[in-house]
């Protein structure tokens, strides 16, 4: 199904924020392209911000492999690091650490809704089949160690939020969830909202396989009172699919872009495939650009 286009801001600000953990596939650069089409048909800006917050899966190989990629499809961005060394040196969120762990401590005061948790996975497991934080830490005033407590928002039940139509159930997709790790790390959920708002994103393009972290997100940000990403527009593509209807894994293979170059595939079975997205016909598409003057007819 096309995706809906009411909602876009007239100016967007949106972001590709690929993580350097596994090889890019079809399914992100399908995202990518159409994220890159919206916003280049509107002229609006572009980031490019590579999530790096978990170290311990960062790969130097990956890292290249994403500079490549978004070459390979003809993408460019307007902010953000032009290859591997600028990100190291300028841009790695590493370096905003400090950052996460004060706007961590001022959620926390402005909220009163936060509480650290000494839960293990697997005590969490035995507790709760369904995965589902039972609650267990609540009211224990734990201190906040690292190593030893995570922190997590409390969820209350039947908490609903509504995101691009749909009506997600947040206290049972994803309960009292993280949002400062054991390792003394930020929780994806919050680092990516703390970058979106610094950043002023106003459009986000995701796979609606994120729908319920979006609604995560969103709860955080009323809880912030962040004025930018609480009136951002989203808009929640169906997945891309292999060509027999399966799910599309981040391991190499037939569709992991790197796999696609070196079997000497051309880009323009991606751009074909972001193309049906858009509600295009795939035969009308030869170049990236054709996505742009397309989009904006
Ligand atoms: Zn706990």
């Amino acid at each position: 199904m096309p995706l809906d286009r009411t909602g876009i801001p007239e100016k967007p600000v949106s972001r590709i924020a690929p993580t350097p953990s596994g090889y890019l596939h079809m399914g992100n650069a399908v995202n990518f392209l159409v994220t890159w089409a919206l916003v280049r048909s509107r002229g609006g800006a572009l980031h490019l911000r590579i999530d790096d917050m978990d170290g311990i899966r960062f790969r130097d190989e990956v890292l290249v492999d994403i500079f490549e990629s978004l070459e390979w499809l003809g993408l460019d961005w307007d902010t953000g690091p032009t290859g591997p060394d600028a990100f190291h040196r300028h841009f790695s969120l590493q370096k905003r650490r400090g950052f996460y762990r004060r706007e961590l401590d001022r959620l926390r005061q402005k909220t009163g809704k936060l509480f650290a948790c000494a839960c293990s996975r697997s005590e969490i497991k035995k507790r709760a089949p369904d995965g589902l934080y039972p609650g267990t830490c609540r009211n224990r005033h734990h201190a906040l160690i690292p190593g030893e407590t995570a922190m997590r928002v409390q969820v209350p039940d039947g908490t609903v939020i509504r995101v691009d139509g749909h009506a997600v159930n947040l206290s049972q997709s994803f309960g009292d969830f993280l949002v400062w790790r054991k390792d003394d790390q930020p929780a994806y959920q919050f680092a990516s909202l703390l970058e979106d708002e610094a950043m002023q994103v106003n459009f986000i393009v995701r796979g609606e396989d994120l729908l319920p972290s979006t609604a995560a997100q969103l709860y955080l940000a009323d809880l912030f009172g962040m004025e930018t990403f609480g009136r951002c527009t989203f808009v929640h593509h169906g997945l891309v699919l292999g060509e027999a209807g399966e799910k599309l894994s981040k391991s190499r293979g037939a569709y992991a872009l790197k796999d696609m170059r070196e079997a000497g595939v051309a880009p323009a079975k991606v751009w074909k495939r972001a193309a049906l997205f858009l509600g295009l016909d795939p035969e009308s598409v030869d170049s990236p650009q054709d996505l742009i003057c397309r989009t904006s007819l």
